[in-house]
């Protein structure tokens, strides 16, 4: 490993030559407060930055065994590293100023938001801590500002790591209480399914966020707190202790939802999708004072919506879709250009196919036709000429044959009482239990609807996706994928539109899932595999090897490029959107010739 003032004397030699001369500084290099890791050098001012990571080794750092003893703890721990690291840089932007043309002197790590997600701009492994950076190579015009890269590279950065990643810079009660809270989501996470919930909710929950455009929350002064139906009251052990906030002590107690079809009530404006958006978030932590960090939804929670536009390749959604028009079959169905009925049901079909368990659909997103058909409509236009069977004929059998829970909102149409295990009210943001209400007005008031079921839902039919249809080469590059913020993943020549997959939470997150899209179609499928295992494969290699596997072109250890870990699900969501997708039907199911 070469030292400081081998730094500096390069930094001397290049001072003032082309910018191409920066390529002599890739390297490692002893700073004393820190390794200093220089990964990838940038081509020019105005190229993406160059990556280096900064490293110190645990008997140096010192943070306590306890903070990373187990994987939920470690990925909570790397998380609130980016984070003091980020505010330290906006501090150190000030006191060590940068100057230079393009994006000289830029100096950043990836942060995240309101979730605490695996992210690649950390890691703690059993011997060191490391941050992994971006910064702005420093140039006048085109030539190289030796001095000012000295600042940035020695000055600048090792100050980061003296504040950033010595424990003894650390409030320790914070950052245990940070460690401590995502691992008490997990515990509660890893319980639901044996005490048969989908999700709870504690009490004192902060649900509602301060604007639409923004996950912060509604400041609490303006807010109702979250508070159980006393029916629906479940209490968890958690292995932390709880903030006063939460009651002290180890036990936090709110709403349980329970497994099988919920259905939440309740006139408009009074909160329903803002329980049913925190319930979708609820599959990921949340940093303390979020308000939602004690909302905790099973990890296969898959947010249900219309998406008309959409491609749909092969998807058997025979089940709530028959007979269209011409005689288009839709047990292998697919369309370039989705109604809002059909795209539905491909979304159900896929998250089922891609293993979800639990299903949240939203009146004011889905497609009334696919929700419903009133016993007036079915009076008029007869079964015959109508292809859907609407999801209320087939969402208990969701439930009892396929172990499918929902949860639905839906303010506008009472004949979901017959098929609702639970029927929750909110009522000027409180919520109030009401399925036996509910069960009394469906007695007293017959829908008068007949079931439109044919034959039964029967099982997924599972898909093989072709790798040669999975193509991430643009011009001369091999692997071209770019992202649009949380609008498009740009695929090689192809643009995928995730607009519609609410779980997406995080733009790291959407980089990520069009590597792991692009690994997966490189290294998983193998004409074999069907889409749930090609994601098994996928999930058990980002949890082996990293965040890290996710970038083919980056050296084993060295900065990834930033990305954050993806469900399954989402990276499902953004395969099935990518345009050029083909897929046969797995081998060994005759249904689906
Ligand atoms: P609905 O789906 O029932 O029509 P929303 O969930 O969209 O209603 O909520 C309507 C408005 O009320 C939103 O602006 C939301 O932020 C706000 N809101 C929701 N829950 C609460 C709450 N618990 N306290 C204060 N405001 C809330
Ligand atoms: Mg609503």
């Amino acid at each position: 490993m070469k030292t400081k003032s081998d730094l500096q004397a390069t930094l001397r030699r290049i001072d003032r030559r082309g910018y191409k001369a920066y390529k002599d500084i890739a390297g490692a290099y002893d700073l004393g407060v820190c390794n200093l890791y220089i990964d990838r050098v940038q081509g020019d001012p105005f190229a993406a930055p160059s990556l280096v990571r900064l490293r110190v080794p645990h008997s140096a750092a010192r943070f306590p065994a306890h903070l990373f003893s187990n994987r939920v703890r470690r990925i909570a721990l790397q998380d609130y590293l980016i984070r003091i690291a980020y505010s330290e840089i906006r501090a150190l932007r000030r006191r060590f100023p940068v100057g230079g043309s393009g994006k000289s002197g830029h100096l950043d790590i990836d942060v995240g938001g309101q979730e605490v997600i695996e992210r690649s701009a950390a890691l703690v492994t059993s011997d060191f801590v490391e941050l992994r950076l971006a910064v702005g190579l420093p140039a006048a015009g085109r030539t190289v500002l030796g001095d000012e890269a000295a600042r940035l590279l020695l000055q600048a950065l090792p100050a980061l790591a003296e504040r950033a990643l010595y424990y003894s810079r650390y409030d320790g009660a914070r950052i245990g209480s940070f460690i401590d809270t995502v691992e008490n989501f997990a515990a509660i996470q890893a319980d639901l399914p044996a005490r048969r919930l989908i999700a709870f909710v504690a009490d004192g929950s902060l649900l509602p966020r301060a604007a639409g455009n923004t996950q912060l929350p509604l400041d609490s002064s303006r807010a109702v707190l979250f508070e159980s139906p006393p029916s629906l009251r479940v209490c968890f052990e958690v292995p932390n202790q709880l903030p006063h906030k939460w009651g002290g002590g180890n036990r936090i107690c709110g709403m349980g939802l329970p497994e099988g079809v919920t259905l939440i009530v309740g006139g408009g404006f009074h909160g329903k999708s803002t329980l049913l958006d925190a319930l979708a978030l609820g599959v990921y932590p949340h940093v303390p004072d979020d308000g939602r960090e004690y909302v905790v939804t099973r990890p296969d929670a898959v947010k249900i919506r219309a998406e008309d536009g959409r491609r749909i390749e092969k998807v058997d959604i025979s089940g709530f879709i028959s007979l269209l028009p011409g005689g288009r079959r839709t047990d292998c169905f697919s369309t370039d250009d989705a109604s809002g009925s059909t795209s539905q049901a491909a979304n159900i079909v896929e998250a089922l196919e891609a293993g979800s368990r639990l299903l949240l659909l939203d009146e004011d997103t889905s497609a009334t036709n696919f929700m419903v058909r009133d016993a007036r409509m079915q009076a008029l236009v007869h079964k015959d000429h109508e292809p859907i069977t609407p999801f209320i004929d087939r969402v208990r059998e969701l439930y009892s044959e396929l172990g499918v829970s929902t949860v639905l909102v839906m303010g506008g149409c009472g004949d979901y009482f017959d098929v609702a295990d639970t029927v929750l009210m909110m009522r000027e943001y409180r919520a109030v239990e009401v399925t036996s209400e509910a069960r009394r007005v469906a007695a007293e008031i017959p829908s008068r609807r007949s079931q439109e079921v044919g034959r039964p839902l029967g099982r997924i039919t599972p898909r093989v996706p072709q790798s040669r249809s999975i193509d991430a080469s643009r011009g001369r590059k091999e692997v071209k994928i770019d992202i649009r913020g949380m609008d498009h993943i740009r695929f090689g020549q192809h643009d995928i539109d995730i607009r519609q997959i609410e779980q997406l939470v995080d733009p790291s997150q959407v980089r990520a899932v069009g590597f792991a899209i692009h690994l997966a179609g490189s290294r998983a499928m193998d004409g074999k595999r069907t889409i749930c295992e090609v994601l098994d494969w996928t999930d058990s290699l980002l949890d082996s090897h990293g965040l890290d596997a996710l970038n083919p072109f980056a050296r084993p250890g060295s900065h990834p490029g930033n990305f954050a870990r993806p469900r399954r699900y989402e990276i499902a969501a953004a395969l099935n959107r990518l345009r050029t997708l083909k897929v046969r039907p797995a081998a060994n199911v005759d249904s689906f010739s």
